[in-house]
């Protein structure tokens, strides 16, 4: 059995710098100038906690229908959100196609998509995230699986998972599940990012994920050829351990 450690994006936590403002700020409607960038992590507590924000949208465009994640996937991912974060206004996906594009995908371009695509803004006490599922690979890597790029953004590079997947539905699946609430775990400020860790559990040579393997939130996917890895389906995505779940509960999670 051959053992294969796919590694999440390091490099792309700090795709975008960003000017560190008040998240207020975000809350304005004027997000598509894009005058209010924040880091990563720095909507971590809105997202996780009901203090500010009672409901939370999350808009999930893709490019083609080939690289939409299965309605299995979505259901598991509005699971996860709801079991972790206190939103008792409700948690919502609106999924939808929008035009296609090229096969690789750098930082300008997926602003750029971002910026002419994005509907949901956040507003009222209703706080909103974009996933953007792009048909291709990110230009710089073609191995990057998503990206967290922006405090309240996401991107799923299809092709990658597609590759990783190997024709495999179940496996796809699994991956397209496991890179989804991973990058989205980045944005509630896992590991270290902007939520305080409640315990030394951050794999500091490995940026901002945890040292425990069987986590969410390690920075590498054990990728076996054991088939029944991926037999049990979406029963096999790696959960948040104790340590990442203490760390949302002090930041008002669940
Ligand atoms: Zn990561
Ligand atoms: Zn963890």
């Amino acid at each position: 059995m051959t053992i294969r450690l796919v590694a999440f994006a390091l490099l792309a936590i700090t795709f975008f710098g960003g000017c560190q403002k008040d998240p207020a700020d975000f809350a304005n409607g004027n997000f598509i100038s894009y005058r209010h960038d924040l880091d990563v992590g720095a909507s971590a507590r809105d997202l996780i906690s009901s203090s500010k924000y009672k409901s939370l949208t999350v808009e999930l465009q893709y490019l083609s229908e080939d690289f939409r994640p299965d309605a299995t996937v979505i259901a598991h991912f509005k699971s996860m959100l709801q079991s972790r974060l206190n939103k008792p206004g409700g948690i919502t996906i609106i999924e939808k196609q929008i035009q296609p594009s090229q096969i690789s995908f750098g930082v300008s371009q997926i602003r750029s998509i971002e910026q002419t695509s994005r509907t949901e803004f956040t507003e009222g006490n209703k706080l909103s995230v974009y996933v953007l599922y792009l048909n291709g690979y990110y230009a710089v890597d073609s191995f990057v699986l998503g990206a967290a790029y922006r405090n309240t953004s996401i991107a799923i590079f299809g092709k990658s998972v597609n590759d990783y997947s190997e024709g495999n539905a179940s496996k796809k699946k699994v991956f397209d599940a496991t890179v989804l609430e991973h990058e989205f775990c980045h944005l509630l400020g896992l590991v270290d990012e902007g939520t305080t860790p409640q315990s030394a559990h951050k794999d500091a040579a490995n940026g901002n994920h945890c040292t425990n393997h069987n986590c969410l939130m390690y920075f590498a996917f054990m990728d076996t050829d054991h088939s029944s890895q991926y037999a049990n389906g979406l029963a096999s995505v790696p959960k948040l351990d104790s340590a990442c779940i203490a760390d949302l509960r002090a930041a008002g999670g669940k």
